[in-house]
């Protein structure tokens, strides 16, 4: 058993998905196989651990990035028997919820990408894949459904290189597929596991010959693909020697092509009927990144934009980033925070630069499916909720008082849609704008404006479902009934881009550029001395000189 530090042990993972493909069953049954689940509750039957919100269930769509911490200890692999903390991010399917992808990819080390393997890569699947790229995410894929009629591994591998431009390399070749999917030959060690029918659990069996041929040809495909990143196999590979050539090498190599981002292992299975879920719970352990693997996180200091570096180290001082605000009611705001450096402890005092504050850490906890447990600590890589911190927004950094820094802070699409939104009642307007102002502070891409001309409220939102489930949040959690108008394209969309131009220019120029990067919202300033901008970081007034081309 190798030894290994604390962090070295920790595993932040995101899992991928299509809508549909089986992400909302995988995460239960990890979460099931991993120990913190009793019973598994069927999904869309309301009972989805995941799924905390109201309407999540109804909807049977994930929309949260709600953080779930689980323990697994690899039954094969170089960390075998070694418990390792995977704490998982829901990252959401549905891609008007975008922005929670964009957020959660933000704070996460690696992903299990799940494809319906009847369908291989769909059009969402792209969208959600190419954000991963673009955070430069080191993934495994998992192909669910193999049970199901019409399940293709190789047709589902070909359309992930194909359509992704990926390299997806086989650890695994099922055993039968469609309701014969019995069981899957591990690539590496040239052995075939049979899945029980009742408890999913793997246990060897005699390998299947008329697979022999082909589980062969995926194997030195493997190996090649390992060539590619370690020199040893390489060597052995073109000597011939191919024999010689370990599982030990072969599983370092992988995890080092993960990392690097070269290649893509794949797994598969049939995550309804539990099998192949504790291979793939290996595999995260084994190729993905613990948060050490990973590059020190960049900042700047708020004053002078120095750039800094934090590192997954503990005695660094602390910093960490606020990606996601939930309401609960029963304790209020959870703002859920990934610790980048250094150690975050009860009852410590905090600078949140970007606000201008000083916060006290009040209960911290980590989300477990089915409890939470309060800590006084959280460390370098841990992804925990804090209580009580009242003047945080999502995008945030808490940063130790000695050594301030701001991490990178998110960029958020403009928003696509708008609507105008009055309660129905009038008692009921100021509930329904207190409502509205917590709501706009836990999802940065909700943007709530009073119209100019006509004083109504307006919402503008990633589109016609995310404005939904807005007014639907309204009813539900601050029990405001409200009329909405027809949506409408956002308004003054080219003005807003020229804004952002302008002000980008104002930034390089050297012009009153200690406000924002991102330019949200205009409106006409007061006393008309240019115009007002609302963005991630301040409210702010943008002189009109240097907005010249705007009237
Ligand atoms: P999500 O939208 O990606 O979260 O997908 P869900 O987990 O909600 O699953 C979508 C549908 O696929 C549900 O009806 C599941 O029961 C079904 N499903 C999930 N996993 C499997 C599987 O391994 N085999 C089959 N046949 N169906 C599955």
């Amino acid at each position: 058993m190798s030894r290994t530090t604390r962090i070295e042990r920790y595993r932040n993972i995101g899992i991928m998905a299509h809508i549909d493909a089986g992400k909302t069953t995988l995460t239960e049954r990890i979460l099931f196989f991993t120990g913190r689940i009793r019973a598994m509750g069927e999904v869309h039957a309301g009972s989805t651990e995941m799924d905390w919100m109201v309407q999540e269930k109804q909807r049977g769509i994930t929309i949260t990035s709600a953080a779930t911490t689980a323990f697994w200890k690899p039954m094969r692999g170089p960390f075998v028997g070694t418990a390792h903390r995977i704490n998982i991010l829901d990252t959401p399917g549905h891609v008007d919820f975008t922005i929670e992808v964009e957020r959660s990819l933000r704070v996460l080390d690696g992903a299990v990408a799940v494809f319906d393997a009847s369908q291989g890569v769909e059009p969402q699947s792209e969208t959600v894949w190419h954000q991963a790229n673009r955070h430069g995410v080191p993934r495994i894929a998992f192909l669910n459904k193999m049970d199901k009629v019409g399940a293709d591994f190789a047709m589902s591998v070909h359309s992930i290189r194909q359509r992704l431009d990926a390299n997806p390399v086989p650890v695994q070749l099922p055993i039968g597929a469609g309701p014969e999917f019995s069981g899957v030959v591990d690539l590496l060690r040239m052995k075939a596991f049979h899945f029980d029918e009742a408890s999913g659990e793997p246990s060897e069996r005699e390998f299947p010959e008329a697979l022999r041929a082909e589980a062969e040809a995926l194997r030195l495909r493997l190996i090649e693909a390992c060539a590619e990143v370690d020199g040893t196999v390489l060597r052995k590979y073109v000597e011939g020697r191919l024999a010689d050539i370990t599982e030990e090498e072969l599983e370092r190599a992988l995890r080092a092509g993960t990392l690097q981002r070269q290649l893509v292992p794949v797994l598969c299975g049939a995550a309804f009927k539990k099998k192949g879920v504790q291979m793939l719970l290996d595999a995260v352990v084994n190729y993905l990144p613990a948060p050490s693997d990973l590059p020190a996180v960049e900042g700047v200091t708020p004053d002078t934009e120095v750039q800094v570096t934090r590192s997954a180290n503990e005695e660094e001082p602390v910093c960490a980033f606020v990606f996601k605000l939930m309401h609960d009611k029963a304790v209020g705001s959870i703002v859920f925070l990934r610790v980048y450096s250094g150690t975050l402890r009860t009852g410590m005092a905090v600078l949140n630069p970007r606000q201008q504050r000083r916060e006290r850490v009040g209960r911290l906890m980590f989300m477990h499916a089915n409890k939470r447990e309060e800590v006084d600590e959280v460390h370098a890589g841990d992804i925990c909720a804090a209580l009580n911190l009242r003047g945080v927004r999502t995008g945030d950094t808490l940063c130790a008082l000695e050594a301030p820094v701001v991490l990178e802070s998110l960029r958020f699409p403009e928003p696509v849609i708008q609507l105008a939104i009055e309660a129905r009642s009038r008692g009921e307007q100021q509930k329904m704008e207190d409502g509205l102002v917590r709501l706009a502070a836990e999802d940065p891409s909700l943007r709530v404006v009073v119209d100019p001309e006509t004083g109504q409220q307006l919402l503008s939102g990633m589109g016609e479902l995310h404005l939904e489930i807005v007014v639907d949040r309204l009813r539900t959690e601050y029990g405001v009934e409200a009329r909405v108008g027809q949506p409408k394209v956002a308004y003054r969309e080219s003005l807003r881009q020229k804004v952002r131009q302008d002000y980008r220019h104002v930034r390089q120029t050297g012009g009153p550029g200690q406000y924002a990067h991102v330019v949200m919202e205009v409106g006409p300033a007061p006393r008309g001395s240019g115009l007002v901008f609302v963005d991630d970081t301040h409210n702010g007034v943008i002189p009109k000189e240097f907005i010249p081309a705007i009237e």
